[in-house]
């Protein structure tokens, strides 16, 4: 096919249409919120996800249906599936959409998550403190994402409030990890079956929202080695099609899955300075069927996310000539917004 369509007009969206057009392919974005950050795709349907006539046009207007935000409503997805292939799969989108089915699928695969435990009462989250231990961190299954909709639970005192601020809506308390660091592996899949992993990357979150990636990562041979093969297994068991962010927690007791992400990632951004192909155009190929890049890293790279006021930094950072700068396009500021990143190649 040779037009794309894609569910989301974040920047995610926005550097997959940039990557889609570098390829000869056309963009349809479908943003459900305001207009999409920049203007880069070749149409743009803004409609809720409600609207089956916009949904259904959408469709009809492209080859292939893929996604830069995952949680689309069930029934949009089952209008859309009905008229195009969607990839990555509805599984894929189904297992990342609850945190609760997620880990279910993950330790199912024999892959190690923190422990953890369902909660949808006050009860639940005494029991389920008193099983699994504190600190534990308490999340709504759905919708979370940058930190929000969890709360770090440090003695029984937090409780109640803990379980307050989630309105009743279903959770799963986390043991807490005391993790070494935190590391992501961006892997892709092909229409063939064939897998092509990225290094991974090392990251580092503050209030919840990620800050830098830096690959390498310090990882042993042995880790690197299995951050890869937890990725694969992932996306080998789910058939999947495209690019996914797999977060892992390192310990000495060995990686420990976080999340997963069915699209590409935050933490994959360096790959548009460290890779001859990066993660953009390697989700484009991916789910329109052509081949993989290999996923090797040419260049050491910190990438940092530019947040709120950070883009005040841009005319300095547009001087280091080791730098390239992606801005979003999108309008004021706000605290907690990402405006953009920076990519400093180290070597
Ligand atoms: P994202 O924006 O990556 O989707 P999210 O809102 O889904 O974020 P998580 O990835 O679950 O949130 O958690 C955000 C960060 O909080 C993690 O990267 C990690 O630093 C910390 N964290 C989350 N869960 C745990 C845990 N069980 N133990 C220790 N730290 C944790
Ligand atoms: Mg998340
Ligand atoms: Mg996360």
């Amino acid at each position: 096919g040779s037009v794309i369509g894609i569910l989301g007009g974040g920047q995610l969206g926005r550097m997959l249409s940039v990557a889609a057009s570098r390829l000869g392919y056309r963009c349809h974005v479908y943003e459900p919120g305001a207009a999409p950050a920049g203007d880069v795709a070749h149409s743009v349907t803004t409609a809720p996800y409600e609207d089956e006539a916009a949904l259904r046009r959408f469709a009809e207007a492209v080859d292939v249906i893929t996604y830069e935000f995952e949680n689309v409503p069930t029934s949009a997805l089952d209008l859309l599936e009905s008229l195009r292939p969607i990839r990555p799969n509805r599984r894929a989108l189904a297992v990342s959409q609850d945190r609760i089915k997620e880990k279910s699928f993950l330790n199912e695969l024999g892959l190690q998550t923190a422990p953890w435990a369902a909660v949808n009462s006050e009860d639940d989250l005494r029991a389920a403190a008193d099983r699994l231990g504190l600190p534990a961190i308490l999340k709504t299954t759905r919708l979370g994402y940058d930190g929000k909709g969890q709360v770090k639970l440090d003695d029984e005192t937090d409780i109640p409030a803990a379980w307050a601020s989630m309105n009743d809506a279903p959770s799963v308390l986390e043991g807490f990890v005391a993790f070494e660091r935190e590391v992501s592996v961006i892997a892709a899949r092909g229409l063939d079956g064939s897998v092509a992993c990225f290094d991974p990357g090392e990251n580092i979150h503050r209030d919840g929202i990620l800050r830098t990636t830096t690959v390498p990562a310090r990882l042993s041979p042995a880790q690197r080695a299995d951050a890869v093969l937890v990725a694969a297994r992932i996306l080998n068991a789910l058939d999947y099609v495209g690019v996914m962010g797999v977060e892992l927690f390192v310990t000495a007791h060995g990686l420990l899955v976080n999340e997963i992400a069915p699209r590409v990632h935050n933490s994959g951004h360096w790959t548009q300075q460290g890779c001859a192909v990066d993660q953009f155009e390697q989700h484009i190929r991916a789910v329109a069927g052509l081949p993989l890049g290999d996923g090797n890293r040419h260049a050491d790279v910190v990438m940092e996310n530019l947040i709120g006021d950070d883009v005040n930094r841009v005319p300095d950072l547009l001087k280091s000539r080791d730098t390239a700068v992606h801005l979003y396009g999108k309008g004021a500021p706000r605290p907690g917004r990402k405006m953009g990143h920076v990519n400093r190649i180290t070597r």
